[in-house]
This record gives C-alpha cells, sequence and structure tokens, in this order.
C-alpha cells in the first residue's frame, strides 16, 4: 500500500493544551507520526510519497470562506495583540444566553470558531494544515487512478472539524474534504468509517443532512468523553440525510468482543448504502494504553479490524487521525493496514 506523507506536518507543534485542569505538553505531536514512519519502514510496507499541491478550492467545498481566512491569519493577528510568546488560544465561547456574532478582535474571533482549549494555533500551523489535506487530497487521486487502498498519512487530524469550528487537535477536516473530493470526481455515494475512539462530530455535521455520504463513527460514549455534545446514538441525519448518520458510543472499558460487534453492524450498514468508495477516519486512540483515552483494544486487534475493513471489497482511502500512545501507535496503524492487505 503506497504511503501519502509531508515533512511539513512538523510545522504544527503547540506548546500548550489544556486538560483535567492543566496545561501540558499536546498529547498530539510531530513524534506520532516519525514513529508511524519507522514502523512503516522496517515492516517495509510500501512506497512513502511526498503529496501533490491542490490549492484551496477542495477546502471551500467543505469549509466556509470567512472560516478559511481566519486560519490563515489568526496567528497575525493573535501575534499583533499579543506578541510571539505563546500559541494563539481561545478563553471565550458563544454558548447558550449568548449572540453568534464574529467580533472584530482576535481573542473573540478564537472563541467563534473554536470550542476547546486544547488546539493552539502557531506561527506555522497554516502550512501543516494545508499540507494535511494535499496529503489527503493525493490519495484519493491515487484510488481513482486505479490503487485499490491508500494510507494518507495525514497530520494534524481532522474529524473534529465542522464546516467553521475548529477544535479536538483538528482544524481542516481531511477526511471530509476527501470525500467531497471523491463525490466532485464522480463517485456517486462514498461511506466514511470513523474508528478514531473520539467521536467524529466535525464530519457528521458536516454531511448531516446528505444522503451521498454514509457516516458510521464508532467511539466512547459522549456522555463520559469528549466531545460531549454530539455523537449520541439517536444522531441519525436530518431531513435527504436521515438514515445516513450511524453512531455506535460504547461505554469506558470497552473490549474487543463489543468493540467487533459494533463494528460488524457499522460494516454491514456500509455494505447496504453500496458506496463507490471508502474513507477510513484513522484514529489508534482506542488502544488499551492510550494516555487520553479509556477503551481497551490490544495491538492484535488491529490486524483483525483491518481484516473486517477489507472484506467490504472497495477502494478504501485511510486517513491518519488520532492516537497517542506513541510506542504502539506504529505498531497498531501498521497491524490495521497490514490486516487490510493481507486479508
Ligand atoms: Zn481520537
Amino acid at each position: 500500500m503506497i504511503t501519502i506523507y509531508s515533512e511539513d506536518h512538523r510545522l504544527h507543534h503547540g506548546q500548550y493544551e489544556l486538560i483535567a485542569g492543566g496545561f501540558v505538553p499536546p498529547f498530539e505531536n510531530p513524534t506520532r507520526l516519525d514513529i508511524i514512519i519507522s514502523r512503516l519502514k522496517e515492516k517495509n510496507f510500501g512506497e512513502i510519497k511526498p503529496p501533490n499541491e491542490y490549492g484551496l478550492d477542495p477546502i471551500l467545498r467543505v469549509h466556509t470562506e470567512d472560516f478559511i481566512n481566519f486560519l490563515r491569519t489568526a496567528y497575525d493577528e493573535w501575534y499583533e495583540l499579543h506578541g510571539g510568546e505563546k500559541d494563539a488560544m481561545p478563553i471565550t465561547w458563544p454558548t447558550r444566553h449568548l449572540r453568534q456574532v464574529v467580533p472584530k478582535g482576535i481573542n473573540g474571533k478564537l472563541g467563534y470558531y473554536s470550542f476547546d482549549a486544547a488546539t493552539p494555533i502557531t506561527s506555522t500551523t497554516w502550512q501543516a494544515i494545508t499540507s494535511a489535506v494535499n496529503v489527503a487530497l493525493t490519495g484519493v487521486d491515487l484510488i481513482k487512478e486505479g490503487q485499490r487502498a491508500v494510507f494518507s498519512l495525514c497530520r494534524p487530524p481532522g474529524h473534529h472539524a465542522a464546516k467553521d469550528l475548529y477544535a479536538g487537535y483538528c482544524f481542516f477536516n481531511n477526511a471530509a474534504i476527501a470525500t467531497q473530493a471523491f463525490i466532485d470526481k464522480g463517485a456517486e455515494r462514498v461511506a466514511i468509517l470513523d474508528i478514531d475512539y473520539h467521536h467524529g462530530n466535525g464530519t457528521q455535521a458536516i454531511f448531516y443532512d446528505r444522503s451521498d455520504v454514509l457516516f458510521v463513527s464508532l467511539h466512547g460514549d459522549p456522555d463520559q468523553e469528549y466531545p460531549y455534545f454530539l455523537g449520541y446514538k439517536e444522531e441519525i441525519g436530518t431531513g435527504k440525510g436521515e438514515g445516513f448518520n450511524k453512531n455506535f458510543p460504547m461505554p469506558w472499558g470497552t473490549l474487543w468482543p463489543v468493540y467487533k460487534d459494533a463494528l460488524d453492524q457499522g460494516i454491514d450498514s456500509i455494505q447496504n448504502f453500496k458506496p463507490d468508495a471508502l474513507v477510513v477516519s484513522t484514529g489508534v486512540d482506542t488502544f488499551e494504553k492510550d494516555p487520553i483515552s479509556k477503551f481497551k483494544l490490544k495491538s492484535e486487534n488491529y490486524l483483525e479490524m483491518g481484516n473486517m475493513i477489507e472484506s467490504l471489497s472497495l477502494p478504501t482511502l485511510f486517513v491518519m487521525e488520532g492516537g497517542y500512545a506513541v510506542d504502539e501507535i506504529g505498531i497498531n496503524t501498521v497491524n490495521l493496514l497490514s490486516g487490510f492487505e493481507e486479508a
């Protein structure tokens, strides 16, 4: 399987995130991809290629122009106000009983366009997030050219980002942009299988009223787990999209047999949808030793997971999302891809 990868991911490396009442160095950091790349090489998994350039047009198909412009200039505006010692971070959000206005000042804009304080913007975040989109889109083109499966090793991840909202380490929704690109290049239906530990709230929101994209997500129950305010079972889509959104929330401590049963059901619904392509939002933070997650999957479970996904016999684009147990992130990611390839 070909992997698409760009060194530009390093240009996003925040100083802090807010978690459990304290500011700590971000769990989402460049070392994650170093470990995956070294495991891919160790296993001779296949060619590693740089991305092509696609510009902003494919991003505009999913995100709003004002949001894109905000991300492009956010750090410069922050620097002008606060100087350059700290990354740009919001402290106030337009929740209930406040207005959804876009303030002119950067502090207000950061709150308007985000929903957490885990997602710093640095002086070079823009270059990293546009490069991650190119990594995803290059995978789409290789599949259009006839590859059965491609691994787009994106960083930062994307599935928490909605059309005009960033958070959860995510800025542009790489998987959603790739999905839309498949459709713009002729696919009638595309399924997204989100196996990251956290609910893909951004992806769900982007496609919630659409019947040409089926979104299936397996994740920690939002009653207990981030992002808390989306990802419940009763969210099934709206309007034309009703029936095309399927959430499988599971409790803390979930083991492989329960997870496997949910994955079986998700795979069945993808099969019934008869998509032209599958995008897998690939997170391995379901692993038992993940420092911020609470499922209990083991490394060998990812082999079986890849095997099960392959049984759909679909052109498949794996788009990297989360996974923070840095020592094992390479083993688990490559196990997933090997399970697919060796099925
Ligand atoms: Zn996650």
